[in-house]
């Protein structure tokens, strides 16, 4: 395997960008060479997504592109990681006959056993769940990425059994790394110069190791790291730790950013959806981020269209919306998904115009509460973290305030990685513009009163 080339593309969650930084540790381990293109490959590999229907049909169309290459070039291997392996793992070598190797996301241990298997003229599948690996021995290698922000994986799988999410046939049961590894991964951010660490997990808040739960784990990250900043996701509603806020409020490298997944703002849906809290529940969270953590900013999930949704559901997931004013939300039409409970027990019955419809309204009125408080922000002074050049010039630079708000400015004699302080000067619904300050850190910027 010395020597040969491979090419991770990946789709889907942070989880799986994660996990291809595993994939990249073990295949470099074996002397082999990560190349940026498909075309310069031996191997081939797609990290893969089941969430919805529509992340499928992307890979089984680029998989139809690959049999192009594989024309020319018979040695090629293809294989197929992530959540459609694990999903539909025969099916992807019956119908696809191109792939020589899929992978499920507990296996990739196993990859370089799968390779020599290939070599010797066989089609190799793994797709065992594990009830403990965590790749916790293993050093994820960043092979793309803005050098800058990293994703740490914290634990794998998930126990909540919502009705309608597959992650749990795809990713097992839930397992949480112990932490010193997590920490030893940090310090290595750290001395690779990267500045802010996003901690990841399905549910974060059950993250458990020995005595370590995740707030704690966070105030040991953040303490030992005081100028690199973190975020967190996903966490779940029902059992989402009080003390985390206070921790959040106290301490300035901990981001005053919540990705916090409402998915309806019916509690009768709620219900269907085995999303064991109550409308009143969740907003009566939200008030306490609120109090706690003045000015946190709030992100969610939603999904528009579930079985049996009433006109009456969908309003309550409106103005629950409209309420809660977050800044940010990932909106999604209802995809039924093989497996789940909502595909056995319940009948995917709205129609699909119907389901378009709402979805359209809960979008728009997204972006104009988006606008509304992104105006707010005018003549407001954040700290943004320079992540690189932004897409329309190079002569400007992007990044993100602490509240996970895209910034752009001018480029200046500022530079990527670093914090620089400034001040909002005009915005869209999805970008903040600002004028640049200074060249700041996250301890000389909150040291100031006016931010403490
Ligand atoms: S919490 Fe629910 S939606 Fe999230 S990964 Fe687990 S089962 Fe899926």
């Amino acid at each position: 395997m010395n020597n040969k080339t491979f090419y991770i593309e990946t789709y889907g969650c942070q989880m799986n960008f994660a996990d291809s930084e595993v994939v990249n540790s073990i295949l470099m381990n074996q002397g082999m060479v990560p190349v940026q293109s498909a075309e310069e490959a031996d191997v081939i590999f797609v990290n893969t997504c089941s969430i919805r229907e529509n992340a499928e049909s992307r890979v089984w169309n680029r998989l139809k592109e690959f049999r192009a290459l594989k024309k020319n070039r018979q040695e090629l291997t293809v294989g197929v990681l992530g959540c459609m392996a694990e999903r539909i793992r025969e099916q992807i070598i019956d119908k696809e006959k191109l792939v020589d190797i899929v992978v499920g996301p507990d296996a990739y241990r196993d990859i370089p056993n799968l390779l020599a298997e290939v070599d010797d003229g066989r089609k190799a599948v793994n797709v065992l769940l594990s009830l403990e690996e965590t790749y916790a021995d293993i050093s994820p290698v960043r092979t793309s990425g803005n050098g800058v922000t990293a994703f740490v994986s914290i634990m794998r799988g998930c126990d909540n059994m919502c009705s309608f999410c597959v992650v749990p046939f795809t990713r097992g049961r839930e397992r949480s790394r112990p932490f010193e590894s997590i920490l030893r991964e940090i310090d290595e951010l750290d001395q690779q110069g990267y500045k802010e660490v996003t901690l990841l997990g399905q549910n974060v808040n059950s993250y458990k190791h020995e005595n370590t739960d995740f707030t704690t784990l966070m105030d040991l990250a953040s303490s030992r790291h005081p100028e690199i900043r973190f975020r967190f996701s996903s966490p779940h509603p029902k059992d989402f730790p009080e003390a985390l806020l206070h921790l959040i409020a106290e301490r300035p490298n901990l981001c005053n950013y919540i990705h916090i997944p409402a998915q309806s703002g019916s509690s009768s849906m709620l219900e269907r959806m085995r999303r064991p809290y109550t409308r009143e529940q969740y907003l009566e969270l939200i008030a306490k981020m609120k109090k706690i953590i003045p000015g946190v900013s709030l992100s969610t999930d939603i999904i528009a269209g579930f079985c049996d949704e009433t006109e009456r559901e969908h309003q309550d997931t409106m103005s629950l919306m409209k309420f809660v004013e977050y800044d940010l939300a990932y909106m999604f039409a209802y995809s039924e998904r093989e497996r789940t409970l909502a595909h056995r027990k319940y009948e995917d019955n709205i129609p699909e115009e119907v389901k378009k419809k709402r979805l359209t309204e809960i979008i728009q009125q997204q972006m104009s509460i988006q606008e509304k408080n992104n105006q707010k922000e005018i003549g407001q002074r954040h700290l943004v973290l320079a992540e690189g050049f932004s897409k329309r010039s190079d002569q400007q630079l992007s990044g993100r305030t602490d509240t996970n708000k895209m910034v752009v400015f001018d480029r200046e004699n500022y530079q990527k990685g670093e914090y620089v302080e400034v001040e909002i000067t005009g915005c869209t619904s999805a970008t903040l513009i600002a004028r640049p300050i200074a060249k700041s850190s996250i301890g000389r910027f909150y040291a100031e009163p006016a931010y403490a």
